[in-house]
């Protein structure tokens, strides 16, 4: 990866000017810098409740049945563009996130831009399922990439809810992040006819992890220190309860 030697050598901002200028690509400002505070816990923790509400759903229907007739009523109920979306991902409560070396960390909290280029993910055609690198949150299926030759990886399209969108600081451009963590993806762009749905996602590889198709996505982590201190007590209730019968 050359991205260090790029952003030392200023090369993003020529890059990003010159093709912007153009009018080919509309590529994140490297100079527009902000802290980890970013990460917007108020909004997360909404998204804990949800997840949580979730989660403690699904535990219960495969706790009650762990057949596949509850799986098929559900499968019914939903929709064409449901199943499209659906991806069957676990879960996880933790105290933190994955942590990010220096490189990732740059993109992904500081709203930092990688250098256009073949690397990456960009040329990657293979099938399956790109997720967060931050939390594992599952934000595009292959089926959406397409080749819009920006230097980055394009999508036209993300998975049902899982990308946010918000003005960029730049206050014109479309800033995407990560609905789960708020970890900062790239800039979604609509009206270049690139592909039917006339959007593209433009999103630095960095922000993301490719997950084969075939092997299984890890869990969404969810960062909710009351919710893990908890399920951990649950855990450890659940673990204690036979010993105590046992002295009965
Ligand atoms: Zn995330």
């Amino acid at each position: 990866m050359k991205i260090g030697q790029s952003i030392r050598s200023h090369g993003i901002a020529v890059a990003c000017g010159v093709l912007a200028t153009a009018g080919l690509i509309g590529c994140d400002n490297p100079g527009v810098t902000s802290t980890p505070d970013d990460i917007e816990i108020s909004e997360t923790s909404g998204t804990v409740k949800v997840a949580a509400e979730k989660a403690d759903k699904k535990d219960a229907s495969e706790t009650d049945s762990d057949q596949a007739d509850s799986k098929d009523n559900k499968d019914s109920k939903m929709s064409e563009k449901e199943k499209e979306d659906s991806v069957d991902q676990k879960v996880k409560f933790v105290f933190d996130y994955n942590s990010l070396n220096a490189k990732a960390a740059y993109v992904i909290l500081r709203k930092g831009t990688e250098p256009p280029g073949p690397g990456g993910y960009t040329m990657t055609k293979d099938a399956g399922t790109y997720i967060c690198r931050q939390c594992n949150a599952a934000l595009y299926k292959s089926e959406a990439k397409f080749e819009s030759h920006c230097g980055w990886p394009s999508f036209d399209d993300e998975i049902d809810g899982a990308v946010k969108r918000q003005t960029d600081a730049d206050g014109y451009r479309v800033e995407i992040i990560c609905n789960n963590c708020g970890g900062h993806l790239g800039h979604v762009f609509e009206g270049e006819n690139f592909t039917e749905k006339n959007t593209r996602h433009c999103v630095n590889s960095i922000s993301m992890k490719f997950i084969p198709k075939g092997k299984p996505i890890p869990p969404k982590l969810v960062v909710d220190k009351q919710a893990a201190k908890e399920a951990n007590q649950k855990r450890t209730a659940t673990e204690s309860e036979p010993v105590q019968q046992d002295k009965d």
